[in-house]
């Protein structure tokens, strides 16, 4: 059986499941989820990136106000305990900044927006690999991000009643109660993915027929 990313042929002692999306954006003890081969390696170094992600949605209004969530909260608030998030923390707090919103001032911090849409497109890949569409997880793509909740400039606003209304005809793959859902089609140059994270987050991903 060969990785994911690295393409290798993987040895039975260095085989790691590799979970699509990552085990820790869902609730302990969530079933059915979606996993393709990866050799240890490869697993750690994507686990890093997800956790990168992950601590980004803790602290976005996306997961803050819905309660429902609340338990990546917990976790960030333990995780954030561990030395080795000093850095992050750092780099966090130094980017905070207010604005001001309709609904009154807020603490806001910026983040590396093209390593969470890479990220995205990568998970993307997986979900393609999962179903068998393509084999590894090295293709040129390219995601957009939208916020339901931050969805401002009038082409925003158009690229997401697009996707909506493309949500509503197409059926969904639904993992976990209300975490993720997921659509795919294929286009003549490759595929659109489309995925969606606690009901608020979207990811437009294009992924090209061509390998990077
Ligand atoms: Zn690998």
């Amino acid at each position: 059986m060969k990785c994911v990313y690295c393409c290798n042929e993987i040895k039975e002692e260095e085989f790691a499941r590799e979970h699509v999306p990552p085990k820790s954006f869902f609730k302990k003890g969530t079933s059915s989820l979606i996993t393709i081969p990866a050799c240890r390696a490869c697993n750690n170094k994507k686990s890093s990136d997800d956790e990168f992600v992950l601590n980004i949605l803790s602290m976005s209004d996306l997961i803050s106000i819905n309660p429902q969530y609340q338990f990546h909260i917990d976790k960030m608030l333990r995780a954030v305990k561990r030395p080795q998030k000093v850095g992050f923390i750092k780099e966090v707090l130094s980017s905070t900044h207010t604005v001001i919103t309709p609904e009154g001032s807020k603490n806001a911090f910026t983040f590396d927006e093209s390593k969470v849409s890479g990220w995205a497109g990568i998970n993307a890949q997986g979900l393609l690999v999962y179903k068998d569409y393509i084999e590894h997880c090295n293709y040129n793509h390219s995601t957009i991000i939208l916020n339901l909740l931050k969805v401002e400039l009038p082409e925003e606003k158009q690229l997401l009643e697009l996707i909506l209304s493309f949500a509503k005809s197409t059926p969904s793959k639904r993992v976990g109660s209300s975490e993720f859902e997921y659509w795919i089609q294929t286009q003549d140059k490759g595929y659109v993915v489309i995925q969606c994270f606690y009901q608020e987050l979207y990811f437009l991903t294009m992924v090209e027929h061509c390998k990077i």
